[in-house]
C-alpha cells in the first residue's frame, strides 16, 4: 500500500502534548517547541527529519503486537538519549518519529537512525535487533511562515524515499514540494475529470516501412483538462502510486473499443490498436478476465486489440506478470512487451512470457551515430524474435537516418514521428479511409 503521510493535527484533546506510549512530544507538542525557536528566529540553524523505520511491520510480526510496542517504546528511549541540547524529537504515533536537529550535528543523527539497536524478548529469552529507518530530511533555510511545515516538508521527502526513489535518505527540494501539491491536486479532480469526460484517446499509426501501409495504432491517453492538453508523465505518477491507474487503463481500453466500433459504423475498416497497462494494475488479480470481458462486451474482436505492458526487475512481480501475459494468451488476447531494450526488460523475456508483440525501445536508435555493436545487438533480438513467431516494432523513429538503421536490422514495423505523431481520433479516422503514407 502508498505511505500516506500522517493527517497533521495540532488540536488534541485537553492540554495533551505526549504521545501516550512513549511520552515523546506528540505533533502538538513538537510544533510548541519549533514555536518556541521560531520565536527566537533560531529555526535556520536545523535541519528537520521525518523518519520511520524500516520493516517495522515484519518485527511486530515476529514479536507480536504487544512487544512491536515495547520495540517502540525502548527505540523512543535510544532516540531521546542520543539527541543533543536544543534538539527536539517527536512520536507521531506507530513508527512515524519527527526529529529537529542542529545542522552541525545532521550527519551524525543520519548515521544514528541508520542502525539503531534495541533489545527485543520473545519468551524468557532476548535478543538484539538492529532498527534502520527511511528518513525524510529539510534543510531549514528560511524562517517557514507556518511551522507545520517543519513537519509536512520532510514527510513529503520520506514519501518519495519510500514511493518513488527507495532511498534510505532524501532531501526535500521545491520542486518536491511542487509536484506533491500538484499530484495530490489531481488526485482530488481525477473522479470527476473521468465522469465529465475529459481524458480521451490520441492514436499513434504504426507503419510498414516497405510498402508505407498503415498496420496499427497506439491509443495514448490525453487528459483534456481546461481546454489544455495534459501529457500523460503528469498525471500517470501519482495515479500509479495510490492505484488508480486501474480505473483509467480500464477506461481508456472501453473507449478504444467504442472508437473501433464506431469506425466500423462508419464503414471503415479498423487497424489493431494496442493499449498501455501499467504493471501497477497486476494487483488487480483479476485483471487478465476484466479485459477480457471488456473486449468482449464492447463486441470488438479481439485480434484488434493488443495488451502493452513493461518488464520489471521485482521478482515477485515478474512472477505475476509471466501469469497474467499467459492468462491473456490462453484466452486469445495479443499481449506486447513496451520498452523493450530501456530498463529492465532481459532476452529471457522472450523465453518466459507468451508475448506477441516486443516493442523496441527508441533508446536503441537515439544516438547521434550508430555504432555497429548496436547493429548486431538490435539484429540479433530481432532475429531471434522472428525465429520465436514473435513480431517487432520499433518506436520513437524520427529521422530517415534511423529508419535505414532498424530497417538494415531486420525490423520494417515503425512507430514514430518519422511517419506521424499521436492523433485526435477525428485525424485518425482520416488515415483509416486511406492507409497510404
Ligand atoms: P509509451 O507507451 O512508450 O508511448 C510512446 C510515447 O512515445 C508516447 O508518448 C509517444 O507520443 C512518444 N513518441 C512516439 N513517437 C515518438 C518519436 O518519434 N519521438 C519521440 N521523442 N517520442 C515519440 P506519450 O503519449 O506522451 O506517452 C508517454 C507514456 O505514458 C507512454 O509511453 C506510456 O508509458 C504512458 N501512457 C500513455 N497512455 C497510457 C495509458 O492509457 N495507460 C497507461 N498506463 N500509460 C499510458
Ligand atoms: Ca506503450
Ligand atoms: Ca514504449
Amino acid at each position: 500500500m502508498a505511505y500516506k503521510a500522517p493527517e497533521i493535527k495540532i488540536k488534541t484533546r485537553g492540554n495533551k502534548t505526549t504521545q501516550y506510549l512513549t511520552g515523546l512530544a506528540n505533533a502538538a507538542g513538537f510544533l510548541a517547541e519549533v514555536e518556541k525557536i521560531g520565536k527566537k528566529g533560531d529555526l535556520t540553524d536545523y535541519s528537520s527529519f521525518y523518519f520511520n523505520l524500516k520493516g517495522f511491520g515484519n518485527l511486530s510480526k515476529r514479536y507480536g503486537h504487544k512487544e512491536g510496542d515495547e520495540l517502540i517504546k525502548r527505540y523512543a528511549k535510544v532516540l531521546r538519549n542520543n539527541i543533543q541540547k536544543g534538539e527536539v524529537i517527536g512520536h507521531l504515533g506507530e513508527d512515524n518519529f519527527i526529529a529537529l536537529i542542529k545542522k552541525e550535528n545532521r550527519q551524525s543523527f543520519i548515521d544514528f537512525l541508520s542502525s539503531v539497536e534495541v533489545v527485543a524478548t520473545a519468551g524468557d529469552n532476548w535478543e538484539s535487533v538492529w532498527i534502520s529507518a527511511y528518513i525524510g530530511i529539510w534543510d531549514i533555510e528560511e524562517e517557514p511562515s507556518d511551522m507545520r511545515e517543519v513537519i509536512s516538508r520532510p514527510s513529503i521527502a520520506l514519501s518519495q524515499a519510500k514511493n518513488i526513489t527507495h532511498e534510505t535518505v532524501v532531501t526535500v527540494s521545491d520542486n518536491m514540494v511542487t509536484r506533491t501539491t500538484e499530484n495530490r491536486e489531481i488526485l482530488e479532480v481525477f473522479h470527476r475529470a473521468v465522469e465529465n469526460e475529459e481524458f480521451i484517446v490520441y492514436y499513434q499509426p504504426k507503419v510498414d516501412s516497405r510498402d508505407k501501409k498503415l498496420i496499427g495504432a497506439e491509443g495514448l491517453v490525453r487528459w483534456k483538462r481546461d481546454g489544455k492538453m495534459v501529457p500523460p508523465d503528469k498525471f500517470i505518477p501519482p495515479l500509479e502510486q495510490t492505484g488508480e491507474i486501474l480505473l483509467l487503463d480500464y477506461y481508456i481500453l472501453q473507449r478504444v473499443c467504442f472508437d473501433i466500433r464506431k469506425w466500423q459504423n462508419a464503414g471503415l475498416v479498423p487497424v489493431r490498436v494496442s493499449v498501455n497497462f501499467s504493471r501497477k494494475d497486476l494487483v488487480d488479480r483479476d485483471l487478465a478476465e476484466s479485459i477480457y470481458s471488456i473486449i468482449t462486451e464492447s463486441g470488438v474482436d479481439k485480434d484488434l486489440i493488443e495488451i502493452e505492458l513493461t518488464e520489471t526487475i521485482d521478482d515477485t512481480e515478474h512472477g505475476v506478470l509471466i501469469d497474467f501475459i499467459n492468462k491473456l494468451y490462453n484466452m486469445g488476447i495479443r499481449t506486447a512487451i513496451d520498452d523493450f531494450g530501456a530498463g529492465y526488460s532481459s532476452l529471457s523475456t522472450l523465453r518466459e512470457f507468451q508475448v506477441h508483440t516486443l516493442k523496441i525501445d527508441r533508446s536503441f536508435i537515439n544516438t547521434e551515430d550508430f555504432s555497429w555493436k548496436d547493429e548486431v545487438i538490435l539484429s540479433d533480438i530481432i532475429h531471434m524474435a522472428d525465429r520465436l513467431g514473435i513480431d517487432v516494432i520499433t518506436e520513437g523513429v524520427e529521422r530517415e537516418d534511423q529508419l535505414a538503421f532498424v530497417n538494415n536490422a531486420g525490423c520494417h514495423a515503425i512507430q514514430g514521428f518519422f511517419f506521424d505523431k499521436p492523433l485526435p481520433e477525428e485525424d485518425f479516422r482520416k488515415r483509416l479511409e486511406n492507409k497510404q503514407y
